[in-house]
């Protein structure tokens, strides 16, 4: 198992090269060089394992032999420890015919820890190998950077940044940065925008001298990794919900298309899928191109669903590399042609194709309220915004009652309660283990968006980490 880029100019790499490397050196994002394969044997073989050995048997074909068979079991034993629900990703049946995975239960309330939790570890077990160390910087709008902080947080070969906008984050999510007391992690608050802290983030990584001198890397959901440690899930709910041979219909709130893309790698490796519905909210791009074909850039408006507010999704590209035929030359005049012009036409045949797989859904804040209100009257769920989105899509969109449809919950709703509560007049309760968050002390620095200081902050404290 090798990794190839989807734009076909960079280095075929080993996974450990293609983990460390996030994006590729043209551009590109890594991708297997082939689906490895589950059989029909095999998913009846897994159906009663825990999710932490289901994820070994999933995972292990991508790491091509690079992490050691046992090291590995161990990683992901421990990823998923801390989990605060036995099954991990546990389901509940809403209706007939329609499950919610709940995929909340890691230590930030967010699918993005599934993930993550594992990815800093595999980051750490690599690295500590080489005898390396890396600067992993985030700019987040909220969810990626306590994520990213949770599973940086303590390891021994990282040092991690977080920029997010200052005063434009809610406040559990602030407190989910800033109340984490580990001496590598670092949450910056940069006075201005999301974007402002992307590009930021992006100048650093073009200081071209600053990156080397600093070995920067990145965690972001262009990394294969997250994909591939996503695809597990996908695996687990067939195994609750359908019989042998069955195929499963999976909705998915989307924003950069990284979810329910590991939900299309689940398939082409031989998972039974009915189809993949992608949900978004009024930040449609994904939904216009399935509907109709219209791959084209729009303004972003900020919505009830804010992890969901992006309208160029990254892991599109691993789609249309499948698309073109993996043809890494055609990917890149694709790429080329949208990035000038803000839309992409893929012709008529590849466009029925992804049709096939993909089909998209759209709400709007006031009908994703509506649904909200709706599922909590029927049958007690609280649902946060996100996940709201992927029941409504789910029901929308699904062909036949009697092949099951899985919506993915890909947030806690006390993560997002004040939405919650505006829906429901029911204020969401914190899990137990983040109870007491509003009561811990924040360790945070504020600085102007702008780029010298900066880099000034950075290097004070990871030289700092380095002498301790
Ligand atoms: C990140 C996020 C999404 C979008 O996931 P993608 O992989 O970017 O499509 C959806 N819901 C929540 C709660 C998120 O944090």
């Amino acid at each position: 198992m090798r990794y190839v880029s989807t734009r076909g100019g960079a280095p075929v790499l080993e996974f450990d090269d293609a983990l460390l490397a996030g994006l590729a050196a043209d551009g590109g994002l890594y991708v297997p060089s082939a689906w490895p394969a589950i059989s029909a044997g095999d998913l009846e073989a897994w159906r009663d394992l825990s999710y932490a050995e289901l994820a070994v048997r999933v995972i292990s074909p991508f790491l091509g032999g690079r992490i050691g068979e046992d090291d590995f079991a161990a990683m992901v034993e421990d990823a998923y420890a801390g989990f605060d629900h036995p099954d991990v990703a546990p389901l509940k049946q809403l209706e007939d015919g329609l499950w919610l995975m709940e995929l909340f239960h890691g230590p930030t309330l967010a699918f993005k820890d599934y993930p993550m939790q594992l990815l800093g570890r595999l980051f750490d077990h690599v690295l500590s190998k080489r005898g390396e160390r890396v600067t992993i910087l985030v700019a987040t709008s909220g969810d990626t950077g306590s994520a990213a902080i949770a599973a940086c947080r303590d390891r021994e070969a990282i040092d991690a940044f977080i920029l997010y906008p200052h005063g434009r984050v809610t406040e559990i999510q602030r407190r989910q940065m800033t109340t984490v007391a580990a001496p590598n992690v670092h949450s910056i608050a940069i006075e201005g925008t999301f974007d402002d802290c992307q590009d930021l983030v992006k100048a650093m990584f073009n200081d071209r001298g600053f990156r080397d001198e600093l070995k920067l890397s990145a965690m972001n959901s262009i990394n294969w990794g997250r994909v591939m440690a996503q695809t597990v899930y996908y695996v687990r709910a067939a195994l609750r919900v359908a019989a042998p041979g069955q195929a499963v219909g999976y909705s998915v709130p989307s924003g950069n298309f990284g979810n329910v893309f590991a939900g299309y790698a689940a398939r082409e490796m031989g998972l039974p899928v009915d189809r993949l519905v992608v949900a978004s909210n009024v930040n449609d791009i994904l939904t216009r191109f399935f509907e109709a074909g219209d791959y084209s850039i729009a303004e972003v408006r900020p919505t009830l669903s804010p992890s969901m507010d992006i309208q160029i999704s990254s892991n599109f590209e691993r789609l249309l590399y499948d698309l073109y035929d993996r043809d890494g030359a055609a990917v890149a005049e694709a790429v080329a042609t949208f990035r000038e012009t803000g839309r992409l036409d893929v012709g008529e045949a590849r466009w029925q194709k992804a049709r096939e797989i993909f089909t998209g859904y759209r709400l709007d804040d006031e009908e994703t309220k509506a649904t909200i209100r709706e599922v909590w009257r029927a049958t007690g769920e609280l649902l946060d915004p996100h996940s709201a989105i992927g029941v409504a899509a789910a029901r929308a969109k699904r062909r036949d009652p009697a092949t099951p449809m899985v919506a993915l919950a890909t947030a806690h709703p006390g993560k997002f309660a004040e939405a919650v509560e505006a829906a429901t007049g029911s204020k969401p309760e914190l899990p137990p283990a983040l109870a007491d968050l509003v009561a811990r002390p924040e360790r945070l620095q504020v600085l102007a968006g702008e780029l010298g200081p900066v880099q000034d902050f950075i290097r004070a404290h990871v030289e700092l980490q380095g002498a301790a």
